[in-house]
């Protein structure tokens, strides 16, 4: 399920991520995750909304995912 949008996607692509020390990373296998869909993951506000929730650096967000998703 997408944490931003609550959507469950069967086909959809969801990226997996995890906070540490305030920012978000790449799933590493430790620790707690999130599910991010493609759609919410591209949406700017989604993304804005996202980083408040997690206090987390905007900028930082939009280019980690912005890299997660043109590398598949
Ligand atoms: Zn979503």
């Amino acid at each position: 399920m997408c944490i931003s949008c609550r959507e469950r996607f069967s086909r959809r692509v969801l990226v997996r991520l995890q906070i540490e020390q305030q920012s978000v990373i790449i799933y590493s296998g430790i620790g707690r995750s999130f599910y991010l869909c493609e759609i919410c993951a591209t949406n700017q506000k989604k993304q804005t909304g996202l980083a408040k929730r997690f206090r987390v650096n905007e900028t930082n967000l939009t280019e980690l995912l912005k890299e997660i998703l043109k590398n598949g």
